[in-house]
């Protein structure tokens, strides 16, 4: 079994949040909810405060020099339209592409829309304007697909995607690979709830149960969807669960694979 590592891009600033929604608000309410029932140290509360002056919720680079430097060739999903609790603009967004692109990142889509095979197909023209690609992949935000998504962005050209949360080997729709995931940050560390539920510990044990679960079914890829907001010490059971995650899948000689490299290996 080798890794695939994503991450999905929700927010750039916290500013770009201010007149759009209540996202700003609700997560300082939720942090007082962590920092009482001791799921957060004070002093990440007060990191998380320092966030609002320094307007930064993206930690991209951050993330990306942590994964060089540990052999994790990623996927960054970003977005070029806006949807729920996602409100970057377009040019922001077109920044953060040519700035990852020269950063040697691997890009894809972070799709918004999935009902509508006329949207889908837009979205996919520009993110291939802005990205200057041809074969990139996507994954949608919330992972939200209804029974016509994966057949409809086939049609319009992804070459891959990875919207499926399941303990699937990747297969094929007509000629766009899916690659089934298992593992997300915000479903181990938060669920069943809407603010952290699980500390440090409870989040590795969880990560196990399922890094084993996979391993015995035989899977070919681990999927792995780790969003780089949280690659943060103002979030420090989450960047500690991804440090930790990487050095355990290596530590186990499991090797990190990207999409592409898997795309490979599966039409060999
Ligand atoms: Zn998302």
């Amino acid at each position: 079994m080798k890794a695939i590592v994503s991450h999905d891009i929700d927010h750039l600033t916290l500013s770009e949040h201010y007149l759009k929604d209540l996202i700003v608000p609700k997560y300082f309410l939720r942090s007082k909810i962590e920092l009482f029932t001791g799921k957060i140290s004070l002093h990440e509360f007060f990191n998380r405060v320092g966030d609002l002056y320094k307007d930064q919720w993206q930690h991209i680079e951050t993330l990306n020099e942590f994964n060089l430097k540990h052999q994790v060739s990623s996927t960054y999903f970003i977005a070029v339209n806006q949807g729920i609790g996602l409100v970057y603009s377009q040019k922001n967004s077109e920044f953060w592409i040519h700035k990852m692109i020269e950063m040697g990142c691997n890009i894809g889509l972070h799709g918004i829309e999935f009902e509508n095979l006329e949207k889908i197909q837009m979205e996919y023209e520009v993110f291939k304007k802005l990205s200057n690609m041809h074969y990139f992949g996507c994954r949608m935000h919330y992972i939200r697909t209804n029974e016509n998504t994966l057949n409809n962005m086939a049609k319009v050209g992804y070459s891959f995607d990875s919207s499926e949360m399941s303990f699937k080997a990747p297969y094929k729709i007509g000629n766009m690979w899916e690659f089934p995931f298992q593992i997300m940050d915000g479903y181990i560390i938060q669920k069943p709830k809407q603010w952290q539920s699980k500390n440090f510990k409870q989040s590795c044990e969880e990560t196990i149960k399922i890094i084993d679960k996979s391993f015995n079914l035989n899977l070919p890829y681990l999927g792995i969807d780790f969003h780089d907001r949280y690659f943060s010490d103002s979030h420090k059971t989450w960047k500690d669960w991804y440090m930790w995650l990487i050095e355990y899948l290596s530590s186990q000689k499991i090797e990190f694979v990207d999409y592409k490299q898997a795309i490979k290996e599966l039409e060999k």
